[in-house]
């Protein structure tokens, strides 16, 4: 186990803030995890791609860097494989590795930044997909108690951007890999949401396969979220959020053109907060050298040389104007250090 004193981290995060771990730790191996656990250091913070993290202050104890590699079949049956993949895989290397092997189930999610051991913490999603649809299970560290625990999908109590792992289990396991369940045969495309059919039709394909919907996906990521190695950004900053039928009939008769979608559970409606935060007049707004994306109101960025606390003040400034006009108050969904 290797040290590394008063490391810059901004390599390390999307946003691209300037702040260092007084201490940082690469680890390679779960092995290590138990090393760290035996040398009893606190307090212990884990970083997969820093893709869903607001620094807003230089971190004092110990950054565990995750770099548990690897991807493997470890088993099978006529329709399905169960996929083993190390939490520090960058997620999209196993998307595109599935794709490649003709295997179903996360095609929707390429393009989503960061790794494998951090897709369970916030259930990540797109295009009418959540991981949690294929995910079988996972292996982690307790932090707590030193011992190696499985996660099976009924404990992880995932929902829309959530987990186990982002409330009463927060930052006490460290994910050294996760299982996938991908399909071989009879996988059914999610192909309803967005411009999906649209952009398919337009490249003339009628029956399309994994890998169409892959590519469709990945163009029409590319045309719309900012890079966040040109501008700096974490994604969506806020949760959209969801509030019951009552309210929603409220703020229509109040907001006629307001966009809305159903959930699964009937009594809550599902609003876009990219809509809630424009109307309240941030959409493109700048401030110095952070602000909120030109093109879609629900990323906030840093142009360059922005510190973690003008953004989470910036945050926190939507949040009360949306509070005010709408009587919502948005969820960050992005982790704040
Ligand atoms: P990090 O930012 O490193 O960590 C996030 C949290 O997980 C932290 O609390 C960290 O401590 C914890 N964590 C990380 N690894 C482990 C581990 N091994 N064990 C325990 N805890 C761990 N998200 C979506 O859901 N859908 C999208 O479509 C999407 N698009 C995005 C587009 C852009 C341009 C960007 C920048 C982000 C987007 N995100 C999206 C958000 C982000 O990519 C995901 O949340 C991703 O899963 C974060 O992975 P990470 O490895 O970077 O996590
Ligand atoms: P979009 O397609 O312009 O849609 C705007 C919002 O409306 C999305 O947030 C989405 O909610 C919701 N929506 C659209 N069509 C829907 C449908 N058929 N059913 C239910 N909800 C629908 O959004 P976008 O910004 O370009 O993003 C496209 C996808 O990538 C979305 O799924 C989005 O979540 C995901 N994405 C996530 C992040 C992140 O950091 N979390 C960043 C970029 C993109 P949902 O978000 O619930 O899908």
């Amino acid at each position: 186990m290797k040290i590394e004193y008063d490391v810059p981290l901004k390599p390390y995060n999307s946003f691209g803030i300037e702040s260092s771990a007084r201490h940082l730790i690469r680890v390679y191996s779960e092995r290590e995890v138990f090393e760290v656990m035996a040398e009893n250091l606190h307090p212990v913070r884990i970083i997969g791609g820093g893709s869903n993290i607001l620094l807003t202050e230089d971190m004092d104890g110990y950054v565990l860097k995750n770099e548990i590699k690897g991807i493997e079949i470890v088993d099978e049956d006529d329709e399905r494989v169960l996929v083993r993949a190390g939490a520090g895989e960058i997620w999209n290397t196993l998307v595109t590795w599935s794709v490649s092997h003709g295997l179903g189930g996360i095609e929707n999610l390429i393009l989503i930044p960061g790794t494998v051991g951090a897709a369970p913490i916030q259930n990540i999603g797109a295009y009418g997909i959540e991981q949690k649809n294929v995910f079988h299970s996972l292996s982690a560290i307790d932090l707590e108690s030193g011992e190696r625990v499985t996660f099976y999908k009924h404990q992880c109590q995932f929902g829309y951007r959530e987990s186990i792992f982002k409330n009463e289990a927060k930052n006490r396991f460290f994910i050294t890999h996760v299982h996938y369940l991908l399909y071989k045969k009879n996988h059914v495309l999610t192909l309803d949401y967005g411009d999906i059919q649209k952009l398919l039709q337009e490249r003339n394909i009628t029956k399309p396969t994994i890998s169409d919907v892959a590519s469709a996906i990945a163009f029409i990521r590319t045309s719309k979220l900012p890079d966040p190695a040109v501008t700096g950004n974490a994604g969506s900053f806020f949760k959209n959020p969801v509030i019951d039928a009552e309210k929603f009939g409220k703020l229509k008769d109040d907001y006629p053109d307001l966009p809305s979608f159903q959930t699964d559970d009937i009594r809550f409606i599902k609003l876009p907060a990219a809509w809630l935060i424009e109307k309240s007049g941030f959409k493109g707004v700048r401030l110095h050298n952070i602000g909120v994306h030109e093109k879609q109101a629900l990323v906030l960025v840093n142009y360059g040389g922005g510190s973690g606390h003008e953004i989470w003040m910036l945050a926190k400034k939507i949040q009360s104007e949306v509070n005010k006009r709408f009587g919502i108050e948005l969820q960050p969904e992005v982790n704040v250090w």
